[in-house]
């Protein structure tokens, strides 16, 4: 089955073409577009540069469409794409601006272009529908919590491949496949020990997971994007006191705060030099202390998320960093590892400093709990979600 993985920014559009069957999938094609204007004319061209290529020789080939869409009113999963999510999608398009619309208005370019393709939306909350009520409750009136205010949690798809493979590299086969079917099956229980994961994705947007036999338990992100962990540029975890403060005492409006703190916050606001990690550490480096301080702040608040959920896990069996900083930093790596020798968590520096964006086992012999680099492959599960659907 051919299936076509879109992710679609506000301002971009990137793809890639699986073909999947029982055993796997591979990809055969991908590309990409930035700067974009008008999502219609780039996804015929897609489709016209994948006939030209010759790797598909008509659009029709084309059976499926997945979207990993991000949050939805009043629905989550791995769901036909159709105008009721369209509908989920536009009833939160406030709460994640940067990806709802341009999600909802794909998926009507794609029923338009490929009218024949069952579209399909894996939503980023999905991984976190079994997380207790006690953890993803707000303590807020009643009808702010009838209105869905809630903790959602995102990167469901990216910790959701973290909770499948991280089980295979401990050579927890079951547990592996458990994570893999979860969303056909829901959890299951394990045969002899617990596994026990805490995930950290780190880039451009990062969050924290806890993984319990497959399954999520809590994240850091909660109602929006803009929560948990420093963010590039959208502010992390914040009191909510502090926004009618900042409203009465600096004399803005409320549509300049929700600016400010989804474009001017996170690691840029703090550091006030770029929302890119690498500019951050090169200004670190040559002693700006602002540039220092948005350093010590993410790796302070990724312990303060691996604490919370090894508590809650009663212990670690792996420590897994993915993304783009958790990939390609291994000082990050080491410090945020620094001093848990007593938690049974033990890195070894030659390992870690030797991993170059690619699978890695980076604990040290005397460590308790395996540590792991396993770069992020959110496209994959989700043409392996779309074609479980369909199957
Ligand atoms: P992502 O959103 O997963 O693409 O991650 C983007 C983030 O990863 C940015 O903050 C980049 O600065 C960071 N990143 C990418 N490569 C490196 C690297 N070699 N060293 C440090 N950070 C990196």
């Amino acid at each position: 089955m051919l299936i076509l993985v879109a992710n679609l920014g506000s301002t971009s559009f990137k793809y890639r073409l699986f073909r999947m069957d029982e055993s796997g999938g591979e990809v055969v094609a991908k590309g990409g577009y930035e700067r974009v204007t008008d999502h219609a004319s780039v996804i015929d061209d897609a489709l016209a540069t994948l006939q030209r290529d010759g790797v598909i020789a008509s659009p029709d080939e084309i059976e499926a469409v997945g979207f990993k869409t991000v949050l939805g009113k009043d629905l989550s999963g791995c769901v036909i794409a159709d105008q009721q999510t369209i509908d989920a999608l536009e009833g939160f398009a406030a709460v994640a601006p940067a990806h709802n619309p341009p999600y909802a208005n794909g998926i009507r370019q794609f029923a338009k272009a490929l009218p024949k393709a069952k579209l399909v939306a894996l939503f980023e909350t999905a991984f976190y529908q079994w997380t207790s009520p006690a953890s993803y409750n707000y303590a807020i009136p009643k009808s702010w919590r009838d209105i869905g205010i809630r903790r959602y949690g995102f990167h469901g798809a990216s910790h959701k491949f973290i909770a499948e493979r991280s089980a295979e590299m401990c050579e927890r086969e079951e547990v592996g496949q458990i994570a893999r079917r979860l969303y056909l099956d829901g959890p299951q229980t394990v045969s002899g020990k617990p596994f026990r994961v805490v995930s950290c994705h780190l880039g451009g947007s990062s969050s924290v997971t806890g993984i319990l036999n497959g399954v999520a338990i809590g994240t850091s992100m909660g109602f929006s994007p803009q929560s948990g962990l420093p963010q590039n540029n959208r502010v992390g975890e914040l009191d909510s006191g502090a926004i009618p403060y900042a409203m009465r005492t600096l004399g803005i409006s409320l549509d300049e705060v929700e600016r400010q703190l989804t474009k001017e916050s996170g690691l840029l606001g703090i550091s006030g030099v770029s929302n890119d990690l690498r500019d951050i550490l090169q200004a670190a480096e040559s002693g700006n202390a602002d540039a220092q301080l948005s350093l010590d702040a993410l790796v302070h608040s990724i312990r303060h998320w691996i604490g919370a959920f090894m508590l809650e896990l009663g212990g670690l069996d792996a420590l897994v960093f993915t993304a783009g900083i958790g990939e390609n930093n291994a000082a990050l790596r080491e410090r945020v590892c620094d001093g848990l020798e007593g938690f049974g968590i033990v890195i070894d520096p030659a390992k870690n400093d030797a991993c170059r964006a690619a699978e890695a086992d980076i604990g040290s012999a005397a460590s308790a709990a395996r540590i792991l680099v396993i770069p992020a492959n959110e496209e994959l599960v989700l043409a392996r979600e779309v074609f479980r659907k369909l199957s």
